[in-house]
């Protein structure tokens, strides 16, 4: 039987039966990575805490049938990132990621690049109270997650014709997106592409000049609100077309942390500060 020992991030987990657990994890050999780590809650001495979303674990296993779950024997906590579930959109953007990962990509294949950026997101998220430009942030790493997946968007000319796209090609200085055809399209081919829709000539620029980025350059990048709702649209589009699959952690996020008046909404009231006076009577 095949011995697994590698270095993975918990991307999933379920319950099953009374002791074990069913674990999704994307490994740093093996790409994704469907397990069963029996036993795992009774033993702490096996499984000391360490089976937690976002953890970084080095497991210990072996594979019984090449299409049978990898079966987990021992797994030792490396980097529990457990701050990313303390700060409410640091966490459901966090499970928006893990549901991309969980749902887009191919089962056992490796993909080293992606195993590190998700250790650079989850230090990301892991930091959110001293993060300034965290939308922009979570932008980038979402257009990097699709590019790494091979949905990397067109965004230089027509998917259909094939015709260059610049701005004076466009209407009122908007490209068309279409979803389906992963990239733009004409507006000669626009009725072709029923899902199409407007993105702005700034958002294309920004998105072609993305991946181009350094760390240091992405930190200090900051979108227009237009540009991280455009971008927002575009790769969420390209995700559920591609999957076919209506991600459930997003319609949370939409829900609370895209929506400005939640936090408005749920911010504990200012306290004033109560003055006495000398005979201990409240002002
Ligand atoms: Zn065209």
């Amino acid at each position: 039987m095949p011995r697994v020992k590698d270095n993975a991030f918990i991307i999933n987990k379920t319950d099953y039966g009374e002791s074990d657990i069913i674990i999704t994890l994307f490994s740093l050999n093996r790409g994704k990575i469907s397990c069963i780590a029996k036993g795992a809650k009774r033993s702490r001495r096996r499984f000391p805490g360490s089976l937690e979303l976002f953890s970084l674990v080095s497991i210990n296993g072996f594979i019984k049938h090449p299409l049978a779950l990898t079966r987990i024997d021992e797994c030792q906590l490396l980097k529990p990132y457990l701050a990313i579930q303390d700060e409410l959109k640091s966490y459901l953007n966090g499970c928006y990621f893990l549901e991309i990962i969980n749902r887009c990509s191919a089962e056992r294949q490796t993909n080293k690049t992606l195993f590190n950026l998700l250790d650079d997101l989850f230090t990301f998220l892991s930091e959110v109270p001293h993060n300034r430009n965290f939308n922009c942030r979570i932008r980038l790493f979402e257009l990097q997650i699709i590019t790494l997946l091979g949905f990397k968007p067109e965004l230089s000319r027509c998917l259909d014709c094939g015709i260059e796209l610049h701005s004076e090609h466009t209407k009122g200085q908007f490209f068309l997106f279409s979803p389906q055809a992963g990239g733009l399209v004409c507006n000669h081919c626009r009725p072709r592409h029923p899902a199409a829709f407007n993105v702005s000539q700034g958002t294309i620029n920004l998105l072609n000049q993305a991946h181009k980025l350094d760390n240091e350059l992405r930190n200090k990048l900051n979108f227009t609100p237009q540009v991280e709702t455009e971008s927002a649209r575009l790769c969420r589009a390209l995700l559920r077309w591609h999957s076919g699959y209506n991600f459930k952690s997003l319609k949370v996020l939409e829900r609370y942390v895209d929506n400005d008046n939640f936090f408005a909404l749920n911010r504990p009231p200012t306290i004033q500060p109560i003055t006495l006076n000398k005979y201990g009577v409240q002002q």
